[in-house]
């Protein structure tokens, strides 16, 4: 896995501004995160380390991050637990398949802040778009 000085620097100061330790092994997983486009699940993460990290770290290490707000975690249609970055400044919404489950990221978000009265303070919300993907259009469209 390579990453610029320039990155490198970037995903120091990401890790200092949510008051975590800096290591080697939360740098590259930042840079997962923000290179997988699509959540994803602890297992997923594994794989992408090729098992070179064991789980307890990356379980300890994921956790870390969500408590202190750089990833969400998030279940889809009763599935395992997905992560997604939310460092980066992007709003994503899911298009999730009924069919095949499949999901796409999508960065656009046409939902405006509720108003509350409670005095809650809103930082981030979740949208989930259920449906049928391309492909599964297609092959119900052939039978
Ligand atoms: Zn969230
Ligand atoms: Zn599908
Ligand atoms: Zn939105």
């Amino acid at each position: 896995m390579t990453t610029d000085p320039q990155h490198i620097t970037y995903f120091q100061e990401l890790l200092r501004e949510h008051e975590l330790s800096i290591t080697t092994f939360r740098i590259q997983l930042l840079k997962t995160f923000e290179s997988a486009g699509l959540p994803l699940s602890a297992q997923q993460l594994m794989e992408k380390f090729q098992q070179k990290i064991d789980k307890v770290t990356l379980y300890r290490n994921v956790e870390a991050f969500e408590r202190s707000g750089l990833i969400c975690r998030m279940y889809f249609n009763g599935q395992e637990a997905l992560y997604e970055e939310r460092f980066s400044g992007h709003l994503y919404h899911h298009l999730i398949c009924n069919h095949c489950g499949k999901i796409e990221q999508i960065d656009v978000c046409a939902v405006p802040p509720p108003q509350t009265e409670s005095g809650f303070q809103v930082d981030h919300h979740h949208v989930e778009y259920y449906g049928l993907c391309f492909s599964c259009q297609q092959l119900m469209s052939q039978t």
